[in-house]
């Protein structure tokens, strides 16, 4: 028997928090007043989820479920009513957050349409190679410390004049906020097919190359990187190495040149794996982080949790790597974020990708550094000498 208290506090948690704790967030959720509109967290769809925040209740018109916290984490888990009073209240971990399925159709036709667009912003780029008029990519790897590759990359061009879209929160249209000069990547799918665009915002003019854009509603600073079409189990392909030299992944484009300079490697597979969910997968459960915290739904302090070590082998939507291709397989693992959080998803890595490349390590930066971050400090003590 559950105290008349504590179903009171459940019953008055926050249906937003709640929406958000179940896998919503800002960028799902349209604001209309104090409605919001979007994807159910619990049975996807696209618009079937309507929030309304004055009056704390939600409705999922899909499914006809509808009220308050305490129902949207049944509609979400499907546990019993006691499982999630106890849930809101703190006493029983809530589930990770899972981003519900979008249905088959819907989601098919959302995706081809944003591969469709992701194909012509990548046709609209050039080559990089200096040799073919390439001269913006080469200029941004200078100013990041990084020599210009010298052989030919088909999966990087460069742009001039790149729109970037940004949904504004005054009335969550999409806008053009920012123009200029970009850096496209080609990402491909297992197959090799293209599924996506990965775009880097360039200011030549500062110190790091990158464009600063920033909400011009809220003045918050946008990422300067932006993926159209898929990213998930893409992989952007830097170098395609020789035969038996294996492979080396890490998660940004400047990382993987950066660590093939200061490694001084010339032979293998050279592969950009976007982000490092991507590179790591799911996990299979969840570890306390030492330091971090986080507030619940109750505004209380608890400790964060991250994913484990152990990966989830039923996730199918991250990086995969065929077998018997690779004799080996480097991880690049950059030092310069949460240690803690990077190690765990570096090592669920490595057990992931060792049931296909058995020969697999991770190569881990200097502590509190990237590996750009080296090789910048390299520069700064030897002045750049010819890289093969
Ligand atoms: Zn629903």
């Amino acid at each position: 028997m559950i105290p008349a208290e504590t179903v009171a506090q459940a019953h008055a948690a926050s249906i937003l928090a709640t929406a958000y704790l179940c896998g919503s967030t800002s960028k799902t959720l349209l604001r209309r007043g104090s409605e919001l509109n979007g994807p159910c967290p619990a049975c996807g769809g696209r618009d079937r989820f309507w929030l309304n925040e004055a009056g704390n209740v939600f409705l999922c018109r899909a499914s006809g479920e509808g009220g308050d916290a305490i129902v949207l984490i049944r509609h979400k888990h499907g546990c019993s009513f006691a499982e999630a009073v106890e849930m809101l209240t703190g006493e029983r971990p809530v589930p990770a957050a899972t981003h519900a399925p979008v249905s088959k159709n819907e989601d098919n036709k959302f995706r081809e349409w944003a591969r469709k667009d992701a194909w012509d912003i990548w046709q609209s780029g050039r080559p990089t190679d200096p040799s073919r008029g390439g001269h913006l990519v080469v200029r941004y790897l200078a100013i990041r410390g990084v020599a210009m590759p010298d052989w030919h990359i088909r999966a990087l061009r460069e742009v001039d004049n790149l729109a970037y879209w940004h949904k504004r929160a005054s009335d969550q249209h999409s806008t053009i906020i920012h123009r200029g000069p970009a850096m496209l990547a080609a990402i491909t799918g297992p197959d090799g097919r293209f599924i996506g665009v990965h775009r880097t915002w360039l200011d030549l003019s500062r110190p790091n190359g990158k464009a600063v854009i920033a909400d011009p509603d809220t003045g918050e600073v946008l990422d300067a990187k932006k993926v159209k079409g898929t990213q998930r189990g893409g992989r952007i392909v830097l170098r395609d190495g020789e035969p038996g030299a294996g492979l080396t992944i890490g998660e940004g484009i400047e990382t993987v040149f950066s660590w093939r300079e200061l490694r001084e490697d010339t032979t293998s597979a050279l592969w950009c794996g976007i982000n490092l969910d991507n590179i790591s997968g799911k996990a299979l459960g969840q570890i306390p982080h030492p330091s971090l915290t986080v507030k619940d739904t109750l505004g209380r302090v608890r400790k964060a949790k991250v994913g484990s070590h152990e990966p989830d082998l039923t996730d199918a939507r991250c990086l995969t790597l065929p077998a018997g291709v690779f004799g080996r397989l480097t991880l690049i693992g950059d030092g310069d974020s949460d240690r803690f959080s990077t190690q765990a998803a570096m090592l669920r890595a490595r057990k992931r990708h060792a049931l296909t490349v058995p020969d697999c390590l991770i190569d881990w930066a200097d502590d509190g550094l990237d590996f750009n971050d080296m090789l910048r400090r390299l520069r700064e003590r030897r002045p750049a000498r010819a890289v093969a």
